[in-house]
């Protein structure tokens, strides 16, 4: 039976209920406090870092919740009922949980940072001119609208399907959701400079991971896919070891995109997943995303759009503004109950592949 209670209404009270299940069984942690951003009620903010298992273990799985804020609530559950049904782990195997990457956009229940940056697009190297995304500038103007109504929304859609009809649906991912570096007040956006999340996780991942040899790295989001169900994102070259790997571990729907409510996926820039697999060079990395289903992909678009006027247009009119956040919430973390308790079901199983996977490897 699953547990529900393990499904919090605020960042702190997820973030309790995760410490607690931890210390029960006997993990170490490290907290990673946030220098630049605090809750909406003053109060501080973590990345937490709980090992299980032996601290030089040279298998590791790891998986990793809220790194786009508000769909760490899903994650955190899975991660805090995975800790208070921990099985016996195989030996020389640990498992590291990383509880809320983007803590800011956790606690403020929205998808960004404190700067409005897409975490899953800072990793790209700063040092560099930052990637251009030339169909993010033509969409740019039409999906930051300064109204928020069924007019405006009706008129966005109608420009998107007609930008889609003429691009076609890979440009299109691209330009919409593929990651843009140029529009601070825009969707997607990537960023400026690392995120205080950025350096937190890389941080997290060489004190945690430098010694191991093999390693999982799963990301949890939320958003993609169908109602009630999961999916997974493996972005391993076909015919890769790596790709291999994680088929045999969740099985064929790893690798076939089953479920998957994007037509074409964009070519992401800055996400996590290869960052992590940059920082640990000794270690043969299988990395893979599950994102559980909630709406449509318009609906989802949407929710992307709402996101951003609420964060710039919304203190106009706080009132409606609320209704449209707990709309924007629902997208994210739906609270119907067998939505829940199919969350927790669908984690238990592809934890415990995860912890068998890099056992075995
Ligand atoms: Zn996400």
């Amino acid at each position: 039976m699953s547990d529900l209670t393990v499904f919090a209404q605020t960042y702190a009270e997820a973030r309790g209920k995760f410490l607690d299940a931890a210390r029960a069984a006997g993990a170490r942690l490290i907290a990673y406090e946030h220098a630049e951003g605090k809750g909406p009620a003053g109060e501080p903010l973590f990345l937490d870092a709980a090992l299980v298992g032996p601290a030089d273990a040279s298998h590791v799985f790891t998986v990793a919740s809220g790194t786009h804020g508000i769909e760490g609530f899903p994650g955190s559950a899975a991660q805090t009922t995975w800790l208070r049904g921990k099985a016996k782990l195989p030996a020389d195997t640990a498992v590291l949980l990383l509880h809320a990457n983007n803590p800011w956009g956790f606690a403020h229940k929205t998808r960004t940072t404190e700067d409005n940056v897409d975490l899953n697009r800072n990793f790209v190297n700063f040092a560099q001119p930052r990637p251009m995304n030339a169909g993010y500038e033509e969409v740019h103007p039409h999906v930051t609208p300064d109204e928020w109504n069924d007019a405006s929304i009706a008129g966005i859609f109608r420009w998107l399907d007609g930008f889609r009809a003429r691009v076609g649906e890979k440009a299109f991912s691209d330009a919409f959701n593929g990651g843009q570096y140029a529009h601070q007040d825009g969707i997607f956006y990537g960023g400026a400079r690392p995120q205080w999340a950025n350096g937190a996780f890389r941080r997290a991942v060489k004190e945690h991971l430098g010694h191991a040899r093999k390693v999982s790295f799963m990301d949890l989001h939320t958003g993609i896919g169908p109602y009630g169900d999961h999916i997974y994102l493996c972005f391993h070259p076909e015919g890769s070891p790596a790709r291999e790997r994680a088929r045999s571990w969740w099985g064929e729907r790893a690798v076939n995109l089953q479920g998957v409510t994007h037509k074409k996926l964009a070519t992401y820039s800055g996400v996590i997943i290869d960052a992590f697999a940059e920082m640990l060079p000794q270690a043969e990395v299988t990395s893979i995303v599950v994102e559980y289903g909630t709406r449509p992909r318009e609906e989802m678009q949407r929710a992307s759009m709402l996101q951003r006027w609420l964060r710039f247009n919304g203190a106009k009119d706080p009132a409606r503004a609320k209704k449209l956040q707990a709309d924007y919430e629902a997208a994210f973390y739906p609270l119907e109950p067998d939505w829940r308790r199919n969350v927790l079901e669908q984690s238990r199983d592809f934890l415990a592949r995860g912890v068998a996977g890099i056992a075995a490897s």
